[in-house]
């Protein structure tokens, strides 16, 4: 037995297919202008099979919205991160990825071609389609939140801790993410407060194990955050409130938002096999999903690693399945 169910018709399904006849018609379609999107577009324009991107809302995917990225090879003093989505729109459009405006807002993956309708106007028949919509940390809501994003706030340990070196730090969220990264931040800054809602961790038995045996890391059970607080400078420290009300400030550099991630996959649920968190199944070790000629990659498929060389990497292999996928049926 495989590793997916097979693929039930647009007619169980309740679909009705769109007419065709004025559809655009592209061998390689690609959903989303992250890492992952950007890298897939590369691969498949050098591929020769003019790959048709879409950017949706946030052209340049989640990078766009930090400052410093000093983790991607290549760049040995660091870059921004949206000069860096531009370097790699830069090398797509240079090899003749056609880069667009629009948001995919519905699919149609019943049957080849794949079907796929750009802000509910246009619609696209792909042979093969690239899903790379990425990932959305979810934040708290704060205002304040909003206000430090990038000078104190961050949704990524791995990303962004290292400027936190040495100092105190404070992760809020109680499930495994918040655990992995508030032990991550422990063996880099001199004190890490994880401030938790409820009086139990939702993480797992043995990272909260791990939690609890790290000596410079103090949970803060039954507290909430009210407001993150700082100056010009960035953040110098989060207002909590406990269960009776009562306020109290840590000082910290950084506040790490740690309550989970929503992948966006709303609009293929439908067709794409996913796991229980939302993110879309791929067949271990590729970027296939339950349809061929449907290839994924990147943070919408990844809810492990979640980072630009990750999400690039997998770009590439996307490419290069769609690439032999059209080979292999008489379509490159
Ligand atoms: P994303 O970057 O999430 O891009 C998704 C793309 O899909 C977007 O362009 C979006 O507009 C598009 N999209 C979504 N839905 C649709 C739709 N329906 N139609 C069309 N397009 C759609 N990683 C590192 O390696 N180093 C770092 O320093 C680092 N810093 C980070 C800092 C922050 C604040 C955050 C939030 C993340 C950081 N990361 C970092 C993680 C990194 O940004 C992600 O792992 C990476 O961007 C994932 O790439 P992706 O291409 O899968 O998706
Ligand atoms: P999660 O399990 O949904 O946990 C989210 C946490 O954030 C919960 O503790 C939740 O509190 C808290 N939270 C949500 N909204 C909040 C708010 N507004 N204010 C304060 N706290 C809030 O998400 P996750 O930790 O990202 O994990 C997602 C999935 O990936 C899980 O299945 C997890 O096991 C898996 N994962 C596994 C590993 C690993 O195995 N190493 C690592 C990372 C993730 P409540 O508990 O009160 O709801």
């Amino acid at each position: 037995m495989g590793l997916f169910k097979p693929l039930e018709t647009s007619s169980e399904m309740g679909l009705i297919n769109n007419n065709s006849d004025n559809a655009e018609k592209v061998k390689c379609l690609i959903i989303g202008s992250g890492p992952a999107g950007l890298t897939a577009a590369i691969y498949a324009a050098r591929a020769n099979l003019s790959p048709v991107l879409y950017e949706g809302l946030q052209p340049g995917g989640q990078l766009t919205t930090t400052t410093e990225v000093e983790n991607f090879p290549g760049y040995p003093q660091g870059v921004t991160g949206p000069a860096m989505m531009e370097d790699l729109k830069t090398q797509a459009t240079r090899f003749g990825s056609d880069i667009r405006w629009g948001m995919a807002t519905s699919v149609d993956l019943s049957n080849r071609p794949f079907k796929v309708v750009i802000d509910n106007e246009k619609t696209i028949e792909a042979q093969t389609l690239i899903i790379a919509t990425g990932a959305t940390a979810k934040y708290l809501g704060l205002e304040s939140e909003q206000k430090f994003m990038g000078s104190g706030v961050s949704a990524c340990a791995t990303c962004d801790g290292f400027f936190y070196r040495g100092k105190d730090v404070a992760v809020v969220g109680g499930g495994d993410t918040a655990a992995e990264e508030a032990i991550y931040l422990s063996g880099l800054c001199k004190k890490v407060y994880l401030i938790v809602r409820r009086n139990e961790l939702r993480a797992s038995k043995v990272m909260q194990e791990r939690v609890m045996n790290t000596p410079n890391l103090e949970v803060l059970f039954k507290h909430q955050t009210k407001e993150v607080v700082g100056d010009l400078k960035g953040v110098n420290g989060v207002l909590l409130t406990n269960e009776n009300g009562e306020e109290k400030k840590i000082d910290v550099s950084g506040f790490f938002v740690a309550i989970g991630h929503q992948p966006n996959t709303e609009i293929f649920k439908d067709f794409i096999e996913l796991d229980e968190t939302g993110y879309i199944k791929t067949v271990p070790g590729t970027s296939l999903t339950n349809i061929p000629g449907v290839f994924a990659c990147g943070d919408v498929q990844d809810h492990h690693y979640r980072q630009a060389i990750t999400a690039a990497g997998s770009g590439c292999m996307a490419a290069i399945d769609s690439e032999r996928f059209l080979a292999e049926h008489g379509l490159a």
